[in-house]
């Protein structure tokens, strides 16, 4: 859908990218680079990024087929990585558009078509997908036996490498190690998402993955200030009134004015991306200033208090970013109680997406 006519933009800085994605190369130097692209890119949109990335790392993965058909639908040609379950339906797609598919149970052997190429996925703790380490000689066997299809990989994921010095961390690392000494001559192993790439200094296999590091976050609440966030979303002033002393704003009337002063109506809502949990929490940067945002998350509308400030109607708001003092999307999950992944995630079609690559 392209928005004629939208109330809030997504700036994306398609440069920043790139850089973070240097910036970790040089911490993790001689490691292969999967770029992360599933859920549109986080919102930075998949295509676009994954074009301007393209010539500087070595893979991409999505979440499921759908997303990787729309990379090479869009021209790219690097290759990538599935990691959802490969099912009948889907079997032809990965040979039609030269996918990599994820084999994490053994009836995938049977749906996958002739010389499709996949990577094995170990639960080494993650507890979502994948073999169990103690299958490794079974899954060996298997693999030797369906010489149909080309393994050209072998992955795991962790679950607690947002928190530096988790020792399942070093549980699960070890835990993978045991697996790939059956696998000696499959050609990539990888384990490393953002997390562990950034907070731990072990050996991170052939190749780590990033989602959120490339688009400048950390995950978890270790926040690193040589990622620099890629996103700014902006939107501007719709409207901005004289509010009396006690008078309520938004459903449920949850904020009541302090004093005598100025209320500005921002136009975007949840229905956009901003948490209702943020009601009366988030902050908002308005020429310069943090201002707060007052009343319940609307659908469509924020409103910010002024107080004194008679800002003009029309001036630019920035709602996050990071930069210039604006909040950004660690401010937003630890105060929202949620993740900087689903922050990013939450953006709606409706914020119109603009790119610079300066
Ligand atoms: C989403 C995902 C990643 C990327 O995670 P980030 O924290 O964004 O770096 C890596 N590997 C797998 C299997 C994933 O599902």
């Amino acid at each position: 859908m392209k928005n004629h006519f939208p109330n809030s933009y997504a700036e994306i800085e398609l440069n920043t990218i790139l850089e973070n994605i240097n910036t970790l190369k040089k911490r993790l130097p001689g490691k292969k680079v999967l770029s992360v692209v599933k859920c549109d890119a986080y919102r930075h949109g998949a295509v676009r990024v994954s074009k301007h990335l393209e010539e500087h790392v070595d893979w991409f993965a999505t979440a499921n087929v759908d997303e990787a058909i729309q990379l090479r639908m869009g021209g790219v040609k690097k290759p990538v990585l599935v990691f959802g379950v490969p099912r009948y339906e889907t079997a032809a797609a990965y040979q039609t558009h030269n996918l990599t598919a994820t084999i994490s149970h053994k009836t995938h052997f049977d749906i996958l078509m002739d010389s499709t190429r996949y990577h094995l996925n170990f639960d080494t703790g993650m507890g979502r997908l994948g073999f169990d380490p103690s299958e490794a000689e079974e899954v060996r066997q298997l693999a030797v036996m369906h010489q149909r299809l080309v393994c050209s990989g072998i992955y795991s994921h962790f679950a607690t490498a947002d928190d530096p010095g988790h020792p399942f961390v070093t549980e699960q690392h070890n835990r993978f190690k045991e697996v790939i000494k059956y696998f000696a001559e499959v050609p990539l192993k990888h384990m490393s998402n953002t997390g562990a790439s950034t907070n731990y200094d072990f050996d991170h296999f052939d190749m780590f993955r990033t989602g959120l590091g490339m688009l400048g976050y950390n995950s978890g609440e270790t926040r690193h200030d040589w990622l620099k966030p890629a996103l700014t979303w902006k939107s501007r002033l719709a409207q901005v009134r004289p509010i009396k002393k006690g008078k309520p704003v938004s459903y449920t009337s949850s904020w009541k004015a302090t004093e005598d002063g100025w209320l500005a109506t921002i136009p975007v809502g949840y229905g956009d991306g901003v948490p209702r949990s943020l009601s009366n929490r988030l902050k908002v940067l308005i020429n310069g200033k943090l201002y707060p945002q007052v009343g319940n998350v609307t659908m469509d509308y924020i409103m910010v208090f002024l107080g004194q400030d008679k800002v003009p109607a029309d001036s630019e708001a920035t709602l996050l970013g990071g930069k210039e003092g604006a909040w950004n999307a660690y401010d937003w999950a630890e105060h929202g109680n949620t993740n900087v992944h689903e922050v990013l995630t939450n953006i709606t079609p409706r914020v119109e997406k603009v790119y610079t690559d300066f």
